[in-house]
């Protein structure tokens, strides 16, 4: 595994539409396998293919609960709503507030191609439909309520 370099808000990549996952080669399995790596050093709870400058509809995400490898994913169900602050691995230094579902159904494709379904509420909603803009060329600043702040990150030491 690799860590791979994280695109920032004005790389044209990250404003693309992603393209489906037909099978997945040895390729495929190694840039799941760095995107893993890279939302884990990065601290993120998600991370989409296009972050990495790749245009396939995968995303990986960890809300705290083990890594979530979602590949041709789509939201089939939706439901309340929530506002809170959010941040993308891509525009590093600030977050905004931004209004999402607060429950969603999400079906996909697994690294073994089998049809999946997940279901999340509060944090992993909201990181399912984040992710999933990416897929579509959208990053959450075009949803911000009220503008970006800055954030400080508290870096752990780890050993
Ligand atoms: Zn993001």
């Amino acid at each position: 595994m690799a860590l791979r370099e994280i695109r920032v808000e004005g790389d044209a990549v990250l404003t693309k539409v992603c393209k489906e996952v037909k099978e997945v080669t040895p390729r495929i399995q190694d840039l799941i396998d760095d995107m893993i790596e890279t939302m884990y050093e990065a601290n993120g709870v998600g991370l989409a293919a296009p972050q990495v400058g790749i245009l396939k509809r995968i995303v990986v995400i960890d809300v705290g609960e083990g890594p979530i490898v979602m590949i041709n994913p789509r939201i089939v169900a939706q439901d309340g709503e929530q506002t809170g602050d959010e941040g993308c691995l891509s525009v590093p230094g600030k977050a905004g507030c931004v209004t999402r579902p607060n429950y969603v159904m999400a079906r996909f494709f697994d690294e073994e191609m089998n049809e999946c379904e997940v279901e999340g509420e509060g944090l992993l909603a909201r990181a399912i439909c984040h992710e999933l803009d990416h897929l579509d060329g959208h990053l959450y600043v075009e949803k911000v309520e009220g503008g970006l702040h800055d954030v400080t990150y508290e870096v752990e030491e780890e050993e």
